[in-house]
């Protein structure tokens, strides 16, 4: 498809992130690790990365670091500031998943600040994996979390903009951050630990494309999909059209390469040009990101367009933001 992929480098330090120690691809012995999705990932992970150096477990940890990105006042993607979808109701996905398989999800949640803590008691107190929707609420309510007015006037402003052309054309995402009430955004947090006692763990939380249909659920809280965790092997994590990733099993099938011996490098890869060889044209206008760890902490990411990036932290880098390699550079999508 694109013979020029095959020149692209592998993650690229990226300019600004300069004085960021460079990526170890495996962190010493026992070491604990933590990564996650786009810029806004370098907070998240040091709010895991306190969990993680404090001795505790990489679930606890992926659970600190989705809730801070869930609270955070600049992210139009994630948690309360995000956009709502076409009828103007903001909607939260999320899903928790630990490597001996256990795992809990919500979706279409309404009025619950930190649907990722929903997500673990669903894993934790139910015999289910997944709740949506009002069932989602009202078990999150019973569980004691305080139903609240989530959207923000910055978002219910952006959706009324939308509403003048009420076009629904999602943007490739790229690095651009920190603007409240954006209008055609959709990414997601995808975080993957490893604790000192070689635990996996991992987390997605977001609030889905922006003016999407009432009721669509995307890829971050389908296991398999946006996020899939197995302690034999490795962790894998997604973010861009959950579509895709909900037609190909995405983040299994990351986990299942590396398991035949890909890299977590090789791994998204691989994956990425399975969205390409099923869907050819379609992948030239959406954007798809993979992020893998295997369970020695290796990482490796890939994506379909350039522009996703993803944040490293472990005990010997606590800010380092790198670039995925792509199957597109921008010349070519
Ligand atoms: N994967 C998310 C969804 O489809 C959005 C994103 O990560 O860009 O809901």
């Amino acid at each position: 498809m694109t013979s020029r992929r095959d020149f692209l480098q592998a993650s690229l330090l990226l300019a600004g992130a300069g004085s960021a120690p460079r990526l170890l691809a495996t962190p010493a012995a026992g070491g604990a690790r933590v990564v996650s999705t786009w810029d806004f990932g370098v907070g998240a992970n040091q709010a895991a990365w306190q969990v993680l150096d404090a001795g505790g477990t990489a679930l606890d940890a992926v659970e600190a670091g989705a809730r801070w990105a869930e609270s955070d006042l600049c992210n139009p993607t994630v948690g309360r500031c995000g956009n709502p979808d076409r009828d103007g109701v903001l909607t939260l996905d999320a899903s928790i998943m630990q490597g001996d398989g256990r795992c809990g999800a919500v979706a279409a949640l309404r009025d619950i600040l930190h649907p990722v803590s929903v997500a673990r008691r669903v894993m934790e107190r139910t015999p289910h994996v997944m709740l949506v929707g009002e069932g989602a609420r009202q078990f999150a309510v019973e569980q004691g979390f305080e139903p609240r007015r989530l959207l923000t006037p910055a978002a219910e402003q952006a959706w009324r903009e939308w509403r003048e052309t009420e076009r629904y054309a999602p943007q490739i995402n790229a690095e651009r951050r920190g603007r409240p009430g954006d209008k055609d955004n959709h990414d997601t947090l995808g975080l993957l630990a490893i604790d000192a006692q070689g635990r996996m763990a991992g987390a997605c939380t977001t609030s889905g494309m922006a003016w999407k249909m009432h009721g669509r659920v995307g890829d971050s809280p389908i296991i398999g999909a946006g996020l899939y965790v197995d302690d034999e092997v490795g962790a894998a994590t997604a973010s861009g059209m959950g579509e895709e990733m909900m037609r190909n099993a995405a983040a299994f099938l990351v986990v299942e390469l590396m398991r035949q011996g890909r890299s977590p490098a090789q791994a998204c890869r691989e994956a990425t040009e399975r969205v390409v060889r099923k869907r050819p044209e379609a992948s030239r206008t959406l954007q798809v990101c993979f992020l893998a760890m295997d369970r020695t902490g290796e990482v490796g990411a890939y994506a379909l367009h350039r522009g996703f990036v993803y944040a490293v932290c472990d005990a010997a880098q606590r800010d380092t933001l790198l670039e995925s390699a792509s199957v597109y550079t921008s010349e070519q999508a």
